[in-house]
């Protein structure tokens, strides 16, 4: 199966993307985490994508195409779940292009649904572990000892780009260039929307209970 989830900033995609690649065994692609990751170690990817980042504006297609392609060939006999990816139309025109190309297509795009107040106080909020990526609300879903990872015992980080006049950037960026997909997954006869309101279980509910419906070999 070949999934997609996409959403405003905050909506709690990198969430659900680490549960449901645990439940379905696939591969997460986040390309937020892999830019992240070689912005951390100033790869020469990662030095073109930093000051995009750090706006709260799309990185380059051209940087992100070589990325999502080294992946599809590593990955082609796998499940896979794209996460933050594509996010805009060229790029999911491109992803199409590149998965016929291997004899594959997107199953489902699934787009997480939330109020914008509700995703500002989630992003205000939100912490993650430096080393195994896991995600933290300090509200909602904190960790057991302040601000430490349960898993990893290493200080929890704030992003760089979770403050308010980032968040609003990025909201900007993701009506004007991410909401789209909505109209062209829909004319691809594979979007569906899902309520991702409530705790992070039942919104993982939704999610399950909407791919289960489609009865996809794993
Ligand atoms: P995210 O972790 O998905 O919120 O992404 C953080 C930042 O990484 C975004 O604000 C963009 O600057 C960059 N980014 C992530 N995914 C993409 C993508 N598919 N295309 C371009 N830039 C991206």
């Amino acid at each position: 199966m070949i999934l997609m989830l996409f959403g405003p900033p905050g909506v709690g995609k990198g969430t659900q993307a680490n549960r449901l690649t645990q439940y379905y065994r696939c591969e997460k692609f986040s390309m937020g985490d892999i830019l992240r990751e070689e912005v951390a170690i100033q790869s020469e990817s990662g030095k073109k994508a930093e000051s995009h980042m750090i706006q709260g504006v799309l990185v380059p297609d051209t940087l992100i195409f070589e990325i999502v392609d080294s992946f599809l060939i590593e990955n082609k006999a796998n499940g896979i779940l794209f996460d933050g990816f594509p996010r805009n139309l060229n790029q999911a025109i491109n992803l199409n292009t590149s998965l016929s190309r291997l004899n594959l297509r997107l199953n489902l795009a699934l787009e997480m649904d939330l109020d914008e107040r509700e995703i500002s106080a989630r992003l205000l909020n939100r912490r993650y572990c430096p080393v195994c990526n896991r995600l933290y609300n300090l509200v909602s879903n904190p960790p057991r000892k302040d601000e430490v990872c349960d898993q990893c015992k290493k200080p929890l980080i704030k992003r760089e780009d979770d403050t308010e006049t980032v968040i609003q950037k990025r909201m900007q960026v993701y009506q004007e260039e991410t909401a789209p997909l909505t109209k062209y997954y829909k004319s691809l006869n594979c979007y569906q929307k899902v309520p991702a309101i409530g705790s992070e279980d039942d919104v993982f509910n939704n999610i399950v209970q909407v791919i289960n419906a489609h009865n996809l070999k794993k």
